[in-house]
């Protein structure tokens, strides 16, 4: 069952376009989860190996020292091995690092790699601006895949500010999309790269109905954040009226999903993807043949 919020929203061309890809967006993050996961690995047995056998650092070097002189000789190679691999390490920040972390996990290698003020909370490398961030700035990823990724970001940037898109802003997002996940690196680390690409191609025409979920996950975000542009327009100069109009909180669910998107169909129809097949539950930190939708590890 859609609510009504989701009804009206999906009426409207431009806000169908805007959720089209913001979904595609979101599940391209998490497709192209293994790809980055696996590179991040390959780096963390590679510096492994150079650094050797090392005590565990005692002293959460990176926090308490802000010489790194100082530092434990764990940290200290592992900093010398990171600095190899950052492609702008004169941008890094030691001390809002976490160096005695870096041993223990390829994903504690994350935040090397991300922008230095970005909240630590939210270093999951399943949202595409994390993964997309790390690309550029780890040189284990392949540098033919940068250019294309520089367009994700902006695609990705651009439906970050705003709800509503026109059918030319829509397809420049899907063809940067498809440009990424179409790359020979990344569609090695799909398990089945057919899946993820009839999904996108799916959102490309519009078939919402796998996605009530997404949908009404995004009817609540976006109305929390019409509802901030609303304040910001009303004090900056007056209402901009029936464009923002509110819909009314708790309103009644009325009409189903098959009303707004055309009907569902049938399980053996339906292609490869379901919501419930496991997409949507995705558990970004340990994928494996069995968790991962997409994922496959490379044949070492
Ligand atoms: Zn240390």
């Amino acid at each position: 069952m859609a609510n009504v919020q989701v009804k009206d929203m999906l009426k409207d061309e431009r806000k169908r376009n805007y959720v089209s890809c913001k979904i595609a967006l979101d599940k391209t993050g998490e497709a192209v989860l293994p790809f980055t996961e696996d590179k991040l690995k390959d780096l963390h047995q590679q510096i492994s190996l150079q650094v050797g056998n090392q005590p565990i650092c005692q002293q959460r070097c990176s926090k308490v020292m802000r010489d790194v002189n100082r530092w434990c000789i764990t940290c200290g190679l592992w900093k010398q091995a990171l600095f190899g691999f950052h492609t702008n390490p004169r941008e890094l920040v030691w001390h809002k690092l976490q160096s005695w972390d870096w041993p223990k996990h390829h994903m504690n290698l994350v935040e090397v790699f991300m922008l230095q003020n970005w909240d630590k909370a939210n270093m999951d490398a399943s949202d595409l601006s994390v993964a997309l961030t790390v690309w550029k700035k780890c040189s284990v990823f392949p540098a033919t895949i940068l250019p294309l990724a520089d367009k994700l970001r902006k695609s990705r940037n651009k439906i970050a500010h705003t709800t509503s898109l026109d059918e030319n802003d829509k397809q420049i997002v899907f063809y940067n999309i498809k440009q990424v996940i179409q790359h020979a690196d990344v569609v090695y680390y799909f398990q089945n790269p057919l899946e993820i690409q009839n999904l996108i191609t799916d959102l490309e025409k519009g078939d919402l109905f796998k996605f009530e979920n997404e949908l009404n996950d995004i009817v609540n975000n976006t109305h929390e954040l019409e509802k901030r542009l609303l304040t910001v327009a009303t004090k900056l100069k007056k209402p901009c009226g029936q464009q923002h109009s509110p819909v009314p909180s708790g309103s009644p669910i009325c009409g189903s999903i098959e009303e707004v998107v055309g009907p569902r169909p049938t399980a053996s129809a339906s292609g490869a993807c379901h919501p419930s097949s496991g997409l949507r539950h995705f558990k970004p930190s340990k994928h494996s043949h069995e968790e991962g939708h997409y994922s496959r590890h490379p044949v070492k």
